[in-house]
């Protein structure tokens, strides 16, 4: 059961992820635990035990010994590694493996899960069951490609590539082992990827790639003999015996089978020995030397017989029928032939019928039956067509996934490419556009600073504007201004018909408190009072300075009892103004003259030439009061 062996091996793979864990108080011991799982991963490392079934049984049986009791997490790793050895017929291995793979999955243990998986398509396998063998492998190496475990990722390549090979999918095959090799170079695992190249040469063997095959045999051999691995050394001498035999060169061929015996005999692997010397033979015949073949044949057969190996039978009548013939003894020839015949078809290797037919056609011929010979050599060259085609087909189908492979990273070395420029593109938009952010911001700024600039322009306009409008002594409107006002108010006034109403205002005995307190208490007094006017105005009334110590007031709407209100609230005002802190006892006064917009007035000079009459008459009549036009023209 080599699948089996093969998958005990790759079982022990992986530790199961409870290895890792610490057992909990209630369960196992904790020494038995870790020496379970150090005998896991020594079975786990071990590249060459698959060679070797007894120790392979003595394993299991030490780690079903250390296996904690409870421990089901540990028990289901015992039974991924015991399942490849579940022995009894397919049918329950397969059985076995299927709740294999239902517990890990419950238990959450994908990787004893992917165990489980090889080891049901290992049972599918001796079932004949190549299909359900190629979908459960690659099942499991789905699944263990994306748990990133490269050992089980390449194990199972490395069965499925096996299957593949068997079943004369060589294209698919080679690629599945070389996969293997390189999953395994990939991480680290030395000694696996090293196993991995006589199964890479075998491949490439059948294939017909023999120089190929030649070549991986001579890397694994030095492998074999470095690791003192003679299974598997006389397996490289074989396999290379095997492949000069094929390639017609049959001295090249017997020295290698000469040293896979030497081998075999100096480390005591007897059971070897039928294959070699059955091989042995028929490098003998080739080489015209049939007697010493058929001496080799009664040797291989007594070797396989003592090994109670009865498959060999068909080779075996074939190769006696070769060396037969090649001595001139064609009708013994024949009859090992005949005896050959339904063994090999049973058999149904392609290769051998076809060299079977062949060299009977030969003998058949040699003795005079050419019919016979003719339906051999016709079946021979079916056989030989087939065999050929299908190689043809298999190459063509490397080549194909060669080329496709070259595509697909072509195509993904133009996807890194078109990535990178995209990316480059993107990163100068970014940048592009970060600058211009920058120059929005920049433009912003300078935006604001513009309208800074221009409403501290318009702000200085303004204030230009105010000073040529303004007395600069006391603040209040000058003499253009007030005149402009009034000019405007009238306009307004006669539009709207609504009455208007001037007040000149004129301090009393300025020139006393000018000359009693001095010119800047004049100067402060001026202020005060036209402060003290303008402040009692309505809003949309203006006061201005029209010269020395009088002003002017322009007050729109105001009628002739609105008029004097105002006048009189002035100049109330004005008399309470206390000025003590200018000079003591302080006191100043103004006199009013009021008048209204008559609808004959020409502009402002003629309203306040009449109010100047009325301010007139309060000067005369004793000041500190308000005279009116009209009660001037009534007087
Ligand atoms: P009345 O009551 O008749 O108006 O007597 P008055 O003294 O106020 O009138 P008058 O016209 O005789 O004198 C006006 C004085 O106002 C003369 C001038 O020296 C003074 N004056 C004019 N402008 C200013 C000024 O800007 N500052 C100061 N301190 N005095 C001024
Ligand atoms: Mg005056
Ligand atoms: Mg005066």
């Amino acid at each position: 059961m080599p699948a089996l062996a093969a998958l005990l091996a790759l079982a022990g793979a992986c530790a199961p992820a409870a290895a890792q864990e610490r057992p909990d108080g209630r369960g196992p011991r904790p020494t038995t635990a870790a020496a379970f799982d150090r005998a896991f991963e020594r079975i786990a490392a071990d590249a060459a035990w698959e060679f070797d079934e007894k120790r392979a049984r003595a394993d299991l049986a030490t780690l079903h010994e250390l296996l904690p009791p409870g421990d089901a997490r540990r028990e289901l790793g015992y039974r991924a590694l015991a399942c490849a050895w579940h022995p009894d017929e397919p049918a329950s291995g397969r059985a076995f493996a299927e709740r294999g793979i239902a517990d890990a999955r419950r238990a959450r243990a994908p990787q004893l899960q992917v165990h489980f998986h090889y080891c049901r398509a290992s049972h599918a396998e001796v079932a004949l069951d190549t299909r359900a063998a190629i979908t459960d492998y690659g099942t499991g190496i789905m699944l263990a490609r994306s748990l990133g475990e490269a050992r089980l990722h390449g194990d199972g390549l490395a069965l499925r590539g096996g299957v593949r090979s068997r079943l004369g999918e060589q294209a698919l095959a080679l690629i599945d082992t070389l996969d293997a090799g390189a999953v395994y170079r990939r991480a680290g695992l030395r000694a696996r990827a090293e196993a991995n190249l006589q199964r890479v040469a075998i491949v490439y063997r059948r294939m017909g790639e023999h120089r190929q095959a030649l070549r991986y045999l001579e890397r694994s051999r030095v492998v074999s003999l470095r690791e003192r691995n003679w299974i598997s050394l006389i397996s490289d001498e074989l396999q290379t015996a095997y492949a000069f035999e094929d390639l017609g060169q049959a001295a090249q061929a017997l020295a290698a089978y000469e040293r896979a015996l030497q081998v075999a005999r100096d480390h005591g692997f007897d059971n070897h020995f039928g294959f070699i010397h059955l091989g042995m033979a028929y490098a003998q015949t080739q080489l015209g030397a049939p007697a010493r073949a058929l001496q080799l044949l009664d040797q291989a057969q007594a070797e396989f017989a003592a090994a109670g190996d009865h498959t060999n039978a068909g080779m075996l009548e074939l190769r006696r029928g070769e060396a037969n013939a090649a001595l001139g003894r064609h009708a013994r020839a024949l009859r090992h032939f005949d005896r050959a015949a339904p063994l090999l078809q049973r058999e149904d290797n392609e290769r051998y019928l076809a060299m079977f037919h062949l060299a009977r056609a030969a003998t058949l011929e040699a003795l005079g039956r050419p019919q016979p010979a003719l339906a051999d050599f016709r079946r021979y060259l079916q056989l030989h067509d087939a065999l050929q085609r299908r190689l043809g087909d298999e190459r063509t189908r490397l080549l194909q996934h060669r080329f496709d492979a070259k595509q697909r990273e072509h195509e993904n070395r133009r996807l890194v490419a078109e990535t990178r420029l995209r990316d480059a593109r993107l990163e100068a938009l970014l940048r592009a556009r970060r600058w211009q952010w920058s120059a929005l911001g920049l433009g912003a700024v300078l935006i604001l600073l513009m309208v800074a600039l221009v409403l501290r322009q318009v702000r200085g306009a303004r204030r230009l504007r105010d000073l040529a409008h303004t007395d600069a002594l006391t603040g209040v409107a000058n003499r253009r201004r007030i005149e402009q006002f009034g000019e405007d108010a009238i306009a307004h006034a006669r539009d709207d018909r609504r009455p208007l109403t001037t007040l000149v205002i004129d301090i009393d005995h300025f020139k006393r408190i000018n000359d009693t307190h001095g010119h800047d208490v004049g100067d402060a007094v001026l202020t005060r009072v036209a402060q003290t006017c303008s402040g009692a105005l309505r809003q949309g009334d203006l006061l201005g300075r029209s010269g020395g110590e009088e002003f002017l007031v322009v007050l729109p709407d105001a009628d002739q009892a609105g008029g004097l209100r105002i006048a009189e609230r002035l100049r109330a005002s004005v008399e309470r103004l206390a000025l003590d802190d200018l000079a003591p006892g302080l006191r100043v006064s103004v006199s009013v003259g009021v008048a209204r917009l008559r609808r004959e007035d020409r502009g402002l000079v003629e309203l306040t030439r009449r109010a100047d009459s009325a301010l007139y008459r309060a000067k005369h009549d004793g000041r500190n009061r308000i005279e009116d036009e009209a009660l001037a023209a009534s007087a």
